[in-house]
C-alpha cells in the first residue's frame, strides 16, 4: 500500500540533534502550558477535520472498518482538545505551596515559602503500536507537547500512514523547528531512540516483551520510562446476569477491532450455573456474524462496538504476521486437547466474500487449563478462552491468574458482590456492570495503565500528564516567593 524509509542510527541521531536544539533553545518550554495547549489545540482541530481522509488511511492500513476508524479518530481529535484543556491546570500547578498532605510531622517551618513546580522532562522518544495508529501516538504527542518537551515520534513500522500527517499538523499549526519530530523505521529506530543518550524519557505503547527491553535500554542511563503494555483482561459473568447481555458484552470484549486491542476481554470467566446456556447462545450469534468485504469502501456496517454495544461484523487482522501467530496459537492449543467450541480457522473465500484479507474465525475455546498459552499470553487476535467458577472466591482468583493487569470486568445484577470482586481484580481498569455499559471505554480523564506485565506509569487524565514532567520543589528562605515574583515581573 505504500512503502516508508526503514530509519537507521543516523536518522533518530538527526531527529534527536534537532530536538535537542531546539531544548536548548529554550522557546516551547519557556512559554506557559497554555500557550503550547494554544498551538497543539490547532493539531487536534487538523485531526478533526480531515476524519474522512485519516479514516481511509487507518481502515486501508490495519483493515479495521471505515466506520470504527471514523469514530476513534473522532476520540483521537476530542482527547487532544481535553490534553489542551490542561494547558491551564499545568501553569495553576506552578508554585503551588507544599502541604504535609495532611500527614504529621511533615511541614516546613511556616516562615520558609516551600513550592512544588511541575518541569518539563526535555527531549523525549515516543514510540507506538500500529493497532489505533493516531490514537495511541497522539496520546503521547499532545501531553508531551503541553508539558513543553521536545519530542521524536517513531509509529509503528505496520499501520503508521496516518501517524505522518501528524508532522505535518505540527508544521501548520506553527510548533517551532525541531520540537517536534518523525523518524519512520522499525524495531532497529525504536531500539536506536531508546538507547540515545540525549533522551531522557520513553512512552512506550507495544508488547510486554518490547516494553522490557525499552526498560533494559533505558537503565544505564536512569530515563524515565512509560510503558503501555499488552493485556489478558477477564470478563467475569456471575449466574444472575441477563443471558443476552452477557453474551453481546462478551462478543464486544473480545471481538472489537478485530481482538487487537491492549484491553480486549478475552479470558471469559462464568459461573458454573449459566456456563451452558451463555456459551450456547454465543456460539449461535458469533456464527452468524458476516466478515467485513471491504473495510474503506462498505461504510454502512462495520464494528459498532463504541455506538451500539455490538460488533455486528468481522474484520481481517492486521498483516501476514500477525495472521500466523494468532494461527499459531490455535494450531498450538488444539495440538494441547483444548477444545474448540466454534471458529478456530481461517474462513473460506466464499464465506468472506473477499479473498485475500487476514481473516480469522471468531474462535472460542473452551476447557481451557489455567497454564495454557491461550489463557496466559497475549493472542491479539479474535480469540476468546474460556474458564468457570463457583465461588466468588474462585471468580476473583480466575480472574486474576495471569501476570498482566490492564483491564477487566464483572457482571452481576447484583451491585454489591460486583463492588467486592471489582475491588479485588487487580488490573489499572475494571469496570463493575449489570448490562455491559461502558466496556472498553476510555476517558480521556480517567487515568489508565497497567498492574504487573501490562506496564509503568499511567496515561490520560491529569496524572497521565504529569508522566511528560519532573517534580520539582524549590525552598525559598530569607525572602518570600511574593518577593521574587515582585521583583520578576517589576
Ligand atoms: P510491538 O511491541 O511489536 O511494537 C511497538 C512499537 O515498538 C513499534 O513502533 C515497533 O517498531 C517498536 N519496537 C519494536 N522493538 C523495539 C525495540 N527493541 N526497541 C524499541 N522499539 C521497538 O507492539 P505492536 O505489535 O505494534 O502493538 C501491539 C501491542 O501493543 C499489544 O501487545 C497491545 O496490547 C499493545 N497495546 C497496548 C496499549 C495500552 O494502552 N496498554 C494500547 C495499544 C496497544
Amino acid at each position: 500500500m505504500h512503502e516508508f524509509p526503514r530509519g537507521k542510527a543516523n536518522d533518530v541521531d538527526a531527529a534527536v540533534a534537532a530536538a535537542e536544539a531546539a531544548w536548548e533553545e529554550g522557546t516551547w518550554a519557556g512559554m506557559s502550558a497554555a500557550e503550547r495547549a494554544d498551538i497543539v489545540t490547532k493539531m487536534a482541530q487538523g485531526i478533526e477535520d480531515n476524519i474522512e481522509m485519516l479514516a481511509e488511511i487507518e481502515a486501508a492500513d490495519v483493515g479495521k472498518p471505515y466506520r470504527q476508524a471514523a469514530m476513534t479518530l473522532g476520540g483521537a481529535a476530542g482527547e487532544g482538545k481535553y490534553w489542551c484543556s490542561l494547558g491551564k491546570v499545568l501553569d495553576a500547578e506552578q508554585d503551588v505551596p507544599v502541604n504535609s498532605g495532611g500527614g504529621e510531622g511533615g511541614v516546613p517551618p511556616a516562615e520558609w515559602d516551600v513550592v512544588y513546580r511541575r518541569d518539563p522532562i526535555g527531549v523525549i522518544g515516543l514510540i507506538s503500536a500500529w493497532n489505533y495508529p493516531m490514537n495511541v501516538a497522539f496520546r503521547k504527542v499532545a501531553p508531551a507537547l503541553v508539558a513543553g518537551n521536545c519530542a521524536i515520534l517513531k509509529p509503528s513500522e505496520i499501520a503508521g500512514l496516518s501517524c505522518m500527517f501528524i508532522g505535518k499538523l505540527a508544521q501548520d499549526a506553527g510548533i517551532p523547528p525541531g520540537v517536534f519530530n518523525v523518524v519512520t523505521g522499525d524495531r532497529d529506530a525504536g531500539a536506536a531512540l531508546a538507547a540515545s543518550p540525549s533522551v531522557s524519557m520513553i512512552s512506550f505503547t507495544g508488547s510486554t516483551l518490547t516494553g522490557s527491553k525499552i526498560m533494559g535500554a533505558c537503565a544505564p542511563k536512569l530515563s524515565q520510562v512509560a510503558l503501555e503494555l499488552g493485556g489478558k483482561s477477564a470478563l467475569v459473568v456471575f449466574d444472575d446476569t441477563d443471558l443476552d447481555k452477557a453474551v453481546e458484552t462478551t462478543m464486544k470484549g473480545f471481538l472489537a477491532n478485530g481482538g487487537q486491542i491492549c484491553t480486549a476481554h478475552t479470558r471469559l470467566v462464568v459461573q458454573d450455573s449459566i456456563k451452558a446456556p451463555l456459551l450456547k447462545k454465543l456460539k449461535e450469534e458469533l456464527e452468524k456474524l458476516p466478515f467485513c468485504n471491504d473495510p474503506i469502501t462498505e461504510k454502512d456496517r462495520g464494528d459498532r462496538a463504541w455506538e451500539a454495544g455490538m460488533t455486528d461484523v468481522v474484520q481481517p487482522v492486521v498483516c501476514d504476521s500477525q495472521h500466523k501467530k494468532i494461527m499459531g496459537f490455535l494450531h498450538e492449543a488444539k495440538a494441547a486437547g483444548v477444545e474448540v467450541l466454534t471458529g478456530g480457522d481461517v474462513p473460506d473465500d466464499e464465506t468472506v466474500g473477499n479473498s485475500g484479507g487476514y481473516f480469522i474465525q471468531p474462535t472460542v475455546l473452551i476447557n481451557v487449563e489455567r497454564d495454557a498459552d491461550v489463557w496466559q499470553k497475549e493472542v491479539f487476535g479474535p480469540v476468546l478462552s474460556v474458564r468457570s467458577f463457583s465461588t466468588e472466591d474462585d471468580a476473583v482468583l480466575e480472574a486474576n491468574s495471569t501476570a498482566f493487569g490492564l483491564a477487566s470486568t464483572v457482571m452481576s445484577s447484583d451491585p454489591a458482590k460486583a463492588m467486592r470482586v471489582a475491588n479485588r481484580i487487580r488490573a489499572g481498569a475494571v469496570f463493575a456492570t449489570s448490562t455491559g455499559e461502558g466496556l472498553l471505554a476510555e476517558h480521556p480523564a480517567v487515568s489508565r495503565g497497567g498492574f504487573g506485565f501490562s506496564g509503568v506509569g499511567r496515561e490520560l487524565g491529569i496524572g497521565g500528564l504529569h508522566e511528560y514532567t519532573e517534580l520539582k520543589s524549590v525552598n525559598y528562605t530569607g525572602f518570600s516567593l511574593a518577593d521574587a515574583k515582585k521583583q520578576r515581573t517589576g
